[in-house]
């Protein structure tokens, strides 16, 4: 048999988000593509880095991550989540969320398994679970304030489902679950017996309602599998600082698959976050929701005004916007129309959706500098007039 890459790879595809963040650069475009924040990195947590790496905090930690970040981790989860939870057995310290979900997929399902995914997902979530070989099900969330139904949860459940994945907030929706959706899907998952994945990245980025952290529903502490990190709420995404909480009944095959792949999370990089957590006022993240809400409304009010009607988010920090006016056959020519006329790079909405249901759909992310946001508004409101000039162009004269 010839060399090949793996069926695995094979099922893979580059992350359209990369796409267009490399036509974009080709341009010198403004790229609210990706979802980089490039706000300042907190000093409390800069330096408790920098201190980390002159005491020599530099080897290989616990895979669990070491002790004064699982400790402030669990103060935090108290304070803020209202889950408590034992920093020796049941916080493990990752590379990032996105590696505490790759560990917790490894660790606690089997190939074949269907996982339940409401959709428009998050493109790493559904890439994760194929990588593990476990089964995607789609459950479309309804336009445009995201609905969904406890019906429409039956309607995808199966003998061979064994786990749902919540985001709240959203990406890229910007959805955030309420209460009486969380427990509707806390009936659902404990009538079903399965396991809940929830990735709170954005916890701190609401704007409209509460959030709300699955595990601290009545009867689904020791199924649900927390997962969040730092890299948004300190703007250190390149860190690789995340974490999982669970009963400790799944804390140590998680802990093995992220030593495994990972071996620890960078050693300093732990320390600057547990100094950012113990040190940094409760106004530091209240300050994020209204610096984050100030974005959104700029953005979302200049889309509105130039016809790509938003759909304003209520956390997270992107917006998906209904991309009619621009012309394409696909959501990926249609942000290309739009990167062309107006030099802002978004994502297509098919990157988020397993039918053709994004097409119409295009991805801004806010979590830009307000100086880079407010040159790619100036920009944006240049594309009625733009759009006006290819029509007219179009248009025989008679
Ligand atoms: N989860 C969601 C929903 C995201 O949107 C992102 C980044 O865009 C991540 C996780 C990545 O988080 P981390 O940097 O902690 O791996």
């Amino acid at each position: 048999m010839p060399l090949s890459t793996s069926r695995r790879a094979a099922r893979t595809v580059q992350s359209e988000i990369r796409v267009m963040s490399i036509e974009c650069e080709k341009i010198k475009g403004i790229n609210l593509a990706q979802g980089v924040c490039d706000t300042p990195v907190p000093e409390e947590v800069r330096e408790g880095a920098r201190r980390a790496m002159e005491r020599g905090i530099n080897s290989y930690t616990r895979a669990e991550g070491l002790a004064p970040i699982r400790g402030a981790v669990a103060d935090k989860m108290r304070r803020f989540n209202g889950i408590e939870c034992d920093p020796e057995t049941e916080v493990i310290i990752h590379s990032g969320s996105t590696g505490a979900f790759y560990a917790s997929c490894l660790a606690l399902l089997n190939p074949g398994d269907e996982v339940i995914l409401f959709e428009p997902y998050y493109g790493y979530h559904l890439n994760t679970l194929t990588a593990v070989e476990a089964v995607p099900t789609y459950l479309t969330l309804r336009a445009p304030d995201w609905s969904f139904s406890p019906e429409d949860l039956e309607r995808v459940v199966t003998p061979r489902t064994r786990a749902i994945m919540i985001n709240t907030p959203a990406n890229p929706s910007g959805k955030v679950f309420t209460r009486e959706e969380l427990e509707w899907i806390a009936d659902f998952a404990q009538r079903h017996d399965l396991f809940v994945f929830t990735d709170e990245i954005y916890e701190y980025f609401v704007y409209e309602g509460k959030h709300i952290s699955p595990a601290t529903l009545p009867g689904m502490r020791k199924r649900t599998i927390t997962i969040s990190g730092y890299s948004k709420t300190f703007s250190i995404t390149g860190w690789r600082v995340g974490y999982t909480i669970c009963d400790r009944k799944w804390a140590q095959a998680i802990a093995y698959f992220h030593d495994l792949i990972y071996v620890c999370a960078p050693a300093p990089l732990q320390i600057g976050v547990a100094e950012g957590i113990c040190k940094l006022p409760e106004s530091f993240y209240q300050e994020i929701g209204k610096e984050y809400l100030h974005k959104r409304d700029l953005l979302c009010g200049t889309l509105q005004e130039i016809g790509l009607t938003p759909s304003v988010p209520k956390g997270a920090y992107y917006v998906l916007a209904n991309a009619t006016i621009l012309s394409g056959s696909t959501s990926k020519e249609k942000s290309m129309t739009l990167l062309r006329e107006t030099g802002v790079a978004t994502v297509a909405g098919s990157a988020f959706y397993h039918g053709a249901g994004g097409e119409n759909l295009i991805r801004f992310c806010f979590a830009k500098t307000d100086k880079e946001l407010e040159e790619a508004c100036r920009r944006l409101r240049k594309l009625p007039a733009a759009l006006g000039e290819r029509q007219s162009l179009a248009t025989p004269r008679v």
